[in-house]
């Protein structure tokens, strides 16, 4: 009788040090090492990107953490949707190999005061109403790629400006790791998964496809041969503005690399925008023309 084939048993770490140790062995035996940072509350976006790191280097350790640094005050932070036995089960569907939860308390410890701060590219859009935000984002995913030592990190592309804010700190810190942007995944009806979705009850969430009816409407408009970015934001906010319980907090076509306005579309633009759905803020975006 054959043998049962080996089960790929995963592995959950909590200890920094542990974690870093796991993470030196992988290397010395010459494994490229995939990694994923989330917040938890997993859903099939999270898990395709997994999926993706596993494809591309064989072993994947995913960390699951509510950072506190990037939650303002106001913002959501005790309430942020946590389900650590879900989170394992589906880590393990997607293959994960080394499940990494650190807590707060080892992550901070008293008295920290070493920041990362990406600079221009954290200003506007989502760095407009949340200033702190992508100072915790950055000081949060180095620390993770010290603790983890990843040849790879995939990122979505759900949180673009988050994504371009990495970018940009792996090539101005000279990280050796290869940051992989994956596409947004989306409900059957075009809403971007998040973990925030949750909050929507039924009416909010019927109203929360206005983000992707805004962008599809820019982007139908843009085939017919708009270029004038003034345009499209006027006629996606038209859409959102139509939703009773949606608010536009902010709609913009920018240039993707940059992130900097544009006065004209001419070769590549992207829409991003954040909406009020309810009580929930949710964001999209996604390619005008390339
Ligand atoms: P979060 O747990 O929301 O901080 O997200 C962790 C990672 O998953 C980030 O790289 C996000 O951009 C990514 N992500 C979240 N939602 C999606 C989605 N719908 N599609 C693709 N990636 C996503």
């Amino acid at each position: 009788m054959k043998p049962a084939p080996a089960m790929g048993l995963m592995q959950i770490i909590v200890e920094l040090k542990k974690m870093q140790s796991r993470a030196e062995a992988i290397r010395l035996q010459g494994q490229r090492l995939g990694c994923v940072p989330t917040m938890g509350a997993l859903h099939e976006g999270h898990l395709e990107l997994m999926r993706e790191a596993k494809r591309r280097t064989g072993v994947v350790a995913a960390s699951v953490f509510v950072n506190p640094t990037q939650f303002a005050p106001a913002e959501d932070l005790a309430k942020y949707p946590r389900d650590r036995e879900g989170d394992l089960k589906k880590m393990e569907s997607a293959g994960v190999d080394i499940a990494f939860f650190p807590t707060a308390e080892a992550m901070y410890p008293k008295g920290a005061q070493t920041w990362v701060t990406v600079e221009e590219i954290t200003q506007e859009l989502e760095g407009a109403s949340r200033p702190d935000h992508f100072r915790g984002v950055a000081t949060v995913v180095l620390k993770l790629f010290h603790l983890m030592k990843p040849s790879l990190a995939v990122f979505g592309q759900k949180d673009y400006q988050q994504l371009k804010v990495i970018e940009r700190m792996v090539k101005d810190l000279d990280l050796d790791i290869e940051i992989v942007p994956h596409p947004t995944v989306r409900e059957p009806d075009g809403l971007a998964m998040s973990s925030r979705n949750r909050y929507l009850n039924p009416e909010e969430r019927k109203q929360a496809t206005a983000l992707i009816r805004a962008i599809q409407k820019a982007q139908e408009l843009v085939k017919q041969g708009e270029r004038d970015p003034k345009r499209l934001v006027e006629e996606a906010k038209k859409i959102i503005a139509a939703e009773p319980l949606a608010k536009a907090d902010y709609v913009e076509v920018r240039d993707p690399e940059t992130l900097k306005a544009i006065r004209r579309i001419e070769r590549s633009a992207r829409m991003l925008l954040a909406v009020r759905v309810g009580k929930t803020r949710l964001i999209d975006n996604a390619e005008l023309i390339r």
